[in-house]
């Protein structure tokens, strides 16, 4: 993974930590994932770019900065067991495997998971776990999980992903209209569910059962 580490460092600190992310474990997590292995061919000299990019099935590879947002608003324990919803290019998937024991992801689109496979396997990221279907309904096998990070639009947190959260859990999610949302944070605590707002953001949408309809 040595490939453009250059161009890493540079996206770590013109982009991550000047913009407030302090997780060291998180930047060292964005360091060490090869971004340009996730994107398409023609966006290769763009991999490192302070942007969201197309990849197949009319989906986007997320911004670096978000991922990091993401991922250090989950404040990952090296023991913990993640879910993830909306596997795209992987990108994301690859940067959790870093911060969390096992990584589970789930994708509607075939031909995405599948790429996604590849390139875990071609990186020798051992502990992530594909599936394809809709997330919305989370993935009942492997509940429940200490973190969830679901990295497509929706204008409800699903029930069920909530309810596989463990107690102390933190989920991260887009919320709103289909246009714009907010990034927030669920944690499930004993004494009941707190939530927060992280900001605005722009999301493809979460097509499913307690997602958008196509
Ligand atoms: N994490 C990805 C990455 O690093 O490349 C970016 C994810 S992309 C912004 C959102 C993904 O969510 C798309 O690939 C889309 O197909 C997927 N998606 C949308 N609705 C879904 C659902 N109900 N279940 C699973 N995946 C879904």
């Amino acid at each position: 993974m040595n490939e453009r580490q250059s161009e890493r460092s540079e996206m770590v600190a013109a982009q991550l930590r000047s913009r407030g992310i302090r997780n060291e474990r998180v930047l060292a997590a964005m360091h060490a994932i090869p971004r340009h292995r996730f994107v398409l061919n023609e966006y290769d000299e763009a991999a490192y770019a302070d942007q969201a990019l197309p990849i197949s099935c009319t989906q986007t590879i997320s911004q670096p900065f978000v991922v990091a947002r993401m991922a250090e608003a989950l404040r990952l324990q090296p023991s913990d067991r993640v879910l993830e919803v909306g596997t795209g290019s992987g990108y994301a998937a690859a940067v959790l495997s870093q911060l969390a024991a096992a990584v589970y992801t789930l994708e509607r689109h075939h031909e995405l998971a599948a790429a996604a496979v590849a390139h875990f396997e071609q990186l020798a990221l051992r502990n992530i776990s594909v599936g394809v279907g809709d997330g919305t309904a989370g993935w009942p096998a492997y509940a429940p999980y200490d973190a969830m990070s679901v990295a497509a639009a929706g204008p409800q947190i699903p029930a069920a992903l909530r309810d596989q959260l463990a107690l102390g859990g933190r989920l991260v999610m887009p919320v709103g209209e289909r246009s714009e949302q907010h990034l927030l944070l669920l944690e499930r605590l004993s004494n009941g569910d707190q939530l927060y707002d992280l900001g605005t953001v722009r999301f493809v949408p979460l097509i499913g059962t307690a997602g958008w309809k196509d």
